[in-house]
């Protein structure tokens, strides 16, 4: 596919301006048979692995084409976890939260508490391409996507907005309470009943021409703090690229990745020697062994009270995922098949 029509089928539509270093890479690139390609991406990735492996094999660059992968699920209203249709933060506001990293220009840009923007990774692309910084957050975020011609949105579907109004009505600490009638499930559980939960995607890609580029976009922590910024915005936090090593996204409690730089951490590993498997279970080995300072965030079993997830690729096209708890899986294309892998993982869930 051309570029031209290639920018005119995603997502963003006027909004997909970028003229940047990338853009040159994959302009004059054709696929060759010798390059391995893989792209790996979090457990509500597949259908992103497959549109990226698809550009990829086209001819388009790793960061084009991991982003049109996670355009689909930031764009998917029934993904809650990310873009349009994502839980909102405590006020009923959804605010987003993204960044991308280019590996042949080790360049990377980022968005935090983006409001109203349905693919805050676009924009996160854009402050890496047409500005001098990395991170944008809250109004001036949303000035300067209104400045390259983003629509702006009402995230917040009706399907979010009611879990949002049942988790502030059953709480005990305010006046607000749910109808006696409140809708139940067949299972007698109030219907849309979703707690405090994390979720993210992050999808990364090693190219035909042996270059990585990774990115992460989320909705956050559903119902936190207006202007809480995860790790998924934050470069060596939820993503970290290098391009003569490999790359790192993540999922899950982005406290501790705040606190660990582990994306970071877990590229450093591989740089001495680590496969991608055992370099992100040397950096989730780390989190849990930082996180039992703090007794709050471990249970009394000894074990964390939260969970977090990495995936990694290496230059070479080797890959890993692993998860403090499991069963978990994450989405990976091999260049031949595009399938769930098992992840591994310290802890099965309810022991
Ligand atoms: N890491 C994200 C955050 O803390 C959420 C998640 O991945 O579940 O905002």
């Amino acid at each position: 596919m051309k570029r031209r029509n290639f920018l005119k089928s995603t997502a963003a539509g006027a909004a997909s301006l970028w003229l940047g270093t990338s853009a040159k890479a994959s302009s004059f690139f054709k696929p060759s048979a010798a390059g391995k390609m893989v792209v790996i991406s979090s457990s509500n990735g597949l259908r992103a692995t497959g549109r990226a492996m698809e550009l990829m094999q086209q001819g388009h660059d790793a960061l084009d084409s991991v982003i049109a992968g996670v355009n689909i699920v930031e764009s998917d209203p029934n993904d809650m976890t990310v873009g349009y249709g994502g839980l909102p933060n405590e006020d009923g506001v959804v605010q987003l939260d993204s960044c991308c990293m280019h590996g042949p220009t080790h360049n990377a840009g980022a968005v935090g508490a983006l409001e109203g923007i349905k693919n805050p990774s676009l924009v996160a692309r854009l402050v890496m391409e047409r500005t001098d910084h990395v991170l944008l957050v809250g109004q001036g975020a949303l000035r300067f996507a209104r400045a390259h011609g983003f629509k702006e949105e009402n995230l917040l579907t009706d399907k979010a907005r009611r879990a949002w109004l049942h988790w502030k009505e059953k709480r005990k600490d305010n006046d607000w309470f749910p109808p006696e009638d409140a809708d139940r499930d067949k299972n007698g559980k109030a219907a849309l009943d979703i707690p405090f939960t994390y979720g993210t995607i992050t999808c990364l890609g090693l190219d035909g021409n042996g270059d990585i580029s990774g990115v992460t976009t989320t909705s956050g922590l559903s119902y936190k703090i207006p202007g809480r910024v995860g790790d998924s915005p934050i470069i060596g936090a939820g993503l970290y690229v290098d391009n003569e090593v490999g790359a790192c996204g993540s999922t899950g409690r982005g406290e501790e990745n705040l606190k660990n730089l582990t994306c970071h951490l877990i590229v450093e590993f591989m740089r001495q020697g680590m496969s991608p498997q055992k370099a992100c279970m040397a950096g989730l080995k780390r989190v849990v062994e930082k996180a039992k300072y703090m007794p709050r965030l471990m249970k009394d079993n000894g074990r964390p009270a939260f969970n977090i997830r990495y995936y990694a690729i290496n230059k070479a096209g080797e890959f890993g995922g692993v998860s403090i708890y499991g069963p978990a899986e994450y989405a990976l294309h091999d260049g031949k098949e595009n399938k769930m892998r098992k992840a591994e993982y310290l802890y099965e869930w309810k022991k």
